[in-house]
């Protein structure tokens, strides 16, 4: 399947194509995360389309077009940092909506927060090269680690404000 940010396929996993507005996700995606990242249910499946749109909402914001920009003057180093702040405040965002989902549209069972927080564990940048090649290299994290990836999502659900998923290294918003 093709998007206007290029080929959409499972290898390339679940992304936001600001070009088009839209989320592209492999189905098959899904069965990796249950299979091999171990986290299975509709939750972890959740968790990932609300990390996108998450996305989208940065899009709208004006905070994606920002880090376009910065990017053009900043080493890879930077560039990588600067792009685990905008994975981080996607799984803030992420968190925000889980808050939403769980008191005001009240869909959430028992059972799937854990669900979501696993699959924030198992697809951190630490894991997964710990996983994949057996050592780490921090400078290369582009989404932040496990650790990381739990906090901001639990810290947008705990306030269940989009303004409060705001970091130093982006522009603040709400
Ligand atoms: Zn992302």
């Amino acid at each position: 399947m093709d998007s206007a940010c290029g080929e959409a396929s499972a290898a390339v996993g679940p992304f936001y194509c600001p070009a088009d507005q839209k989320v592209y996700i492999d189905l098959d995606f899904f069965y990796e995360l249950q299979q091999e990242y171990q986290a299975p249910g509709d939750f972890a499946q959740a968790y990932v389309i609300s990390h996108e749109i998450g996305h989208h909402v940065q899009n709208l914001l004006g905070t994606m077009e920002y880090v376009d920009r910065q990017n053009r003057y900043l080493s890879r180093e930077d560039q990588n940092e600067l792009s685990v702040a905008l994975e981080l405040q996607a799984d803030c965002y992420a968190g925000v909506w889980a808050k939403q989902a769980m008191y005001d549209d009240l869909i959430l069972e028992s059972g799937d927060l854990e669900e979501a927080l696993n699959a924030a564990t198992a697809i951190g940048d630490d894991t997964l090269q710990m996983q994949y090649q057996g050592y780490v290299v921090p400078d290369s994290f582009t989404h932040g680690t496990s650790a990381q990836r739990v906090a901001w999502f639990r810290k947008g659900m705990d306030a269940g404000l989009v303004s409060d998923c705001n970091c130093p290294e982006l522009p603040n918003v709400g």
